[in-house]
């Protein structure tokens, strides 16, 4: 797997990403991505991306507000493989 803005090669790594999920901003650390190298674009598996919003979309039942911090490896739901999957890749821009 190579960059596709810079063509560089990409290492594993662990991703700490944003997402909003109605409205509110969550921060999931430890996301298994792959990282450019050299622009430091990170890339995420379309799977793991969709786990996190199935996961997150649960988490919502909580009543906190604001700003959230989650880890990868507790969200509920999800399995501990992703980051051996050698699947089609997301950029998060
Ligand atoms: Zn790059």
């Amino acid at each position: 797997m190579k960059c596709v803005f810079c063509g560089k090669d990409l290492a594993k790594n662990h991703e700490t990403i944003e997402r909003r999920i109605k409205g509110r901003l969550y921060y999931v650390k430890n996301v298994p991505a792959d990282v450019c190298k050299f622009c430091g674009e990170v890339y995420i598996d379309d799977e793991v991306v969709s786990s996190i919003n199935k996961a997150l979309e649960k988490e919502r039942q909580n009543e906190l507000t604001g700003t959230e911090v989650v880890d990868f490896r507790e969200l509920s739901g999800l399995s501990n493989n992703h980051s051996e999957t050698p699947n089609k890749k997301l950029a998060l821009i």
